[in-house]
């Protein structure tokens, strides 16, 4: 059986089930994306942290729970091939993440605040919005314990969205106190969902006395109804919880930053405590979740460091680029400024040097490539020149070379005017495009 699934793939080489290639022009939106994203942590000053792909399998099934989804079936595990250490690929990144920090000492000088982008992997059933390999941008600081540090995080997932041009994106917010509190919680949560068993799917039954809080996660319509009317954990919270939480929402109301309260809202992982919250849209059907994050001030002591409360998010790419495309908006994005006809072979030494000063100033330059006979006819350089978008033709003829000039031909605006250039005096020409930029 799989000796004849690895001859299939092999016969076609296609990409795993879920796992997409990303192309241009396709893949200019994710860096642009990326850029705004890099932007805006420096203006929070949270700073770059890049873990590896694959960690022990136990670093996850520690961190966010055995009875979760991603842990109980979404996981990419195998064995190391020498020693058989169980690994597997990241399906999420803070546990990763508060590993380093733990390993490398981090926090020993204060609180970190880190972001990381880069691709998750989840065995899911592959459908818009819901892929096996997908990307996060995610957000965490670590080593604070203030609600403002809460607010910060959700403020400037708010200012993404505006960086980035996303209306239609609304915050829900919760609160799940503190273990104690969710102790009390989880065992009305037991009482009330052992009177409705009949009502509880396969999963939730078996979650009732092992994990009760995942069945408020179900994603099973017909238990919504019984889900909604369930003991609310708001109601078992302390004054100190409920503090820290009118904290959270006094910061986003002096800032205009719109919320509702969801009190089923208590995200796929078990690491959660106090503050949760998640951005979601109604424009992408049921995968509308585009971030989620909350705090999680005991998972640094559970994966063995020092205790240290910590608070997150991470932001589904795929969703965000497929929400702005949703919108119709477009990503700014640079035309060339010049493509390069060069009719015969012997002028490519000169011109190729030229480019390189060009370059060298910031100009976007493509040049006309050849077959190794030839350069090809002067029409085809042009249709190319065209069709590549470039705002200007710099021409390489033999005659223009004999003097040492170039002539740059205007592909757009003013189309067709043309000016000789000395080769040297062309720089010139390209700091004065790129003052212009
Ligand atoms: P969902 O409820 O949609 O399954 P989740 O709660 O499992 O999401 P998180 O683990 O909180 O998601 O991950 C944060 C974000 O990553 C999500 O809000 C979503 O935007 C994105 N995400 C999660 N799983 C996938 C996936 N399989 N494909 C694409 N994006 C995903
Ligand atoms: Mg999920």
């Amino acid at each position: 059986m799989t000796e004849k699934i690895i001859a299939t793939r092999a016969n076609k080489l296609v990409a795993v089930k879920g796992m997409n290639d990303i192309l241009p022009p396709e893949s200019a939106r994710w860096e642009w994306l990326e850029e705004q994203v890099r932007k805006l942590m420096a203006r929070y000053a949270y700073g770059n942290i890049r873990t590896p792909i694959v960690e022990p399998t136990p670093l996850f099934v520690r961190s966010l729970g055995e009875v979760t989804d991603i842990v109980e079936k979404e996981m990419y595990s195998f064995e190391d091939r020498l020693n058989g250490e169980p690994l597997t690929l990241r399906p999420e990144n803070t546990a990763g993440v508060v590993r380093a920090v733990v390993e490398h000492s981090m926090l020993y000088e204060g609180g970190k605040r880190l972001y990381y982008m880069g691709p998750m992997f989840r065995h899911e059933r592959p459908q818009r919005g819901r892929y096996r390999q997908f990307h996060q941008i995610g957000a965490e600081a670590l080593g604070f314990s203030g609600a403002e540090v809460d607010a910060e995080l959700i403020l400037m997932a708010d200012a993404l969205w505006k960086l980035l041009g996303l209306n239609d994106v609304r915050l829900e917010l919760n609160s799940l106190g503190q273990p104690e509190e969710r102790k009390l919680h989880r065992a009305a949560l037991i009482a009330y969902f052992e009177q409705h068993v009949d009502q509880l799917d396969e999963d939730s039954r078996r979650r009732l006395h092992l994990n009760p809080l995942r069945i408020l996660d179900t994603k099973n319509p017909a238990m919504q109804g019984l889900v909604e009317a369930a003991p609310k954990l708001i109601d078992f919270q302390g004054e100190a919880s409920l503090k820290h939480f009118n904290r959270v929402r006094a910061i986003l109301d002096a800032n205009g930053v719109a919320y509702s309260l969801n009190p089923r809202l208590v995200r796929g992982m078990d690491y959660y405590n106090l503050t949760v919250f998640e951005f979601i849209t109604t424009r992408l059907g049921s995968q509308g979740t585009i971030c989620g994050g909350g705090r999680f001030d005991y998972l640094i002591e559970q994966i063995g460091g020092k205790p240290a409360p910590a608070v997150g998010w991470a932001l589904g790419v795929e969703r965000v680029l497929e929400l702005l495309k949703e919108q119709n908006s477009d990503v700014p994005t640079r035309p060339l400024d010049a493509y390069a006809v060069v009719p015969e072979l012997d002028a490519l030494p000169v011109a190729m040097k030229c480019l390189q000063a060009l370059r060298a100033e910031g100009l976007c330059v493509q040049m006309h490539a050849g077959t190794g006979e030839g350069m090809g006819s002067m029409k085809t350089q042009f249709k190319r020149a065209d069709a590549s978008g470039a705002r200007h033709a710099l021409i390489f003829g033999a005659d223009e070379l004999s003097q040492n000039l170039v002539t740059v031909k205007s592909l757009r605006d003013g189309v067709g005017t043309q000016t000789l250039y000395s080769l040297t005096q062309v720089a010139d020409w390209a700091a004065n495009l790129q003052s212009q930029a």
